[in-house]
């Protein structure tokens, strides 16, 4: 009888595991957001860390297994993911998971997206938003609108458990919009205050909290400030008093910190993403971390 049941149990455990959607997202705070939702009816990895520029990620044969194996893939969108993601689809042999397949997901859809470029569009030049800016993760408010738009799709590919999936977006909102209040009375105090960044990361979460991007560092990403642009910037960043100056994380500080010993503005090094640095483990925790920064600086 022993036997038979630990037969039983060796049968049972794969089939459990199996009985897990594999999810795989482009960037680690829709693999938090999914997280959130799937709870443990879903394993969830994330392609990108939380401290790499999700613009420009090596594909890494990693990679392609992760995806060869994945039952739903989330991605951002908007072309954020458009130098790497396409040829991993390709080499992940996997059909589920191919765009306007069942188990692929374009978090973008339903946001309402932000620089949406109405000029000429050169690539060459380092426009790399197309489509509008695709950092939209970076408000809170858009997180509500990704979590519910992932509870719909897990639902779709597995409708046996629809109802917990529910239950799970529920308890994050619930959750994450008592915070939501707590993080714009906090940014109250800096609200209208003009900052310079590196990139346009931030786009969402100043838009979001009333906070305006007064120039970039570099004028087009990738492309390092010239030197009559840096002569600009600090003409600038000294006749409108500018009090800080924000670096992604996964940037070059050194232009920051030049401009930032010409003029006196403050660097502010920041993550842009879950795990972006030691600590930030949760969506909760990366807005915790961005509005206690600015705070600090504002
Ligand atoms: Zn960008």
């Amino acid at each position: 009888m022993k036997k038979l049941s630990l037969i039983i149990f060796f049968i049972t455990i794969p089939l459990l595991a199996e009985a897990k959607l594999n999810v795989v997202t482009t960037i680690p705070d829709l693999a938090a957001l999914a997280k959130e939702v799937g709870q443990d009816l879903v394993t969830v990895e994330s392609l990108a860390r939380g401290d790499q520029d999700p613009h420009f990620l090596e594909p890494k044969p990693s990679y392609t297994v992760k995806m060869n194996r994945a039952d739903l893939l989330i991605e951002v969108g908007l072309q954020l993911e458009v130098g790497w993601l396409p040829v991993l689809l390709t080499q992940s042999r996997n059909p589920k998971i191919q765009p306007g397949s069942t188990g692929y997901l374009d978090a973008s859809q339903g946001i309402a997206i932000l620089e949406i470029p109405t000029g000429k569009i050169d690539r060459s030049q380092g426009d790399v938003h197309p489509d509008g800016n695709p950092h939209y993760w970076l408000s809170p408010r858009n997180g509500l609108v990704i979590a519910r738009r992932i509870a719909h799709k897990l639902s779709e590919i597995d409708p046996s458990h629809a109802s917990e999936f529910e239950q799970n977006l529920k308890s994050f909102e619930n959750r994450l919009m008592p915070k939501i209040g707590e993080w714009e009375k906090t940014a109250l105090a800096f609200r209208g205050k003009r900052v310079v960044t590196q990139h346009k990361s931030f786009t969402y979460f100043f838009d979001w909290l009333g906070l305006q991007t007064a120039a970039l560092i570099e004028p087009k990403p990738g492309i390092p400030p010239s030197p009559a642009y840096i002569l600009s910037l600090i003409g600038l960043i000294s006749r409108e008093k500018i009090p800080c100056l924000i670096t992604e994380n996964y940037y070059d500080p050194r232009p920051s910190r030049e401009l930032s010993e010409r003029t006196g503005a403050k660097v502010l090094i920041l993550p842009t993403s879950v795990g972006g640095e030691v600590g930030i483990d949760s969506y909760e925790k990366l807005f915790d971390h961005l509005v206690q920064k600015l705070k600090g600086v504002l």
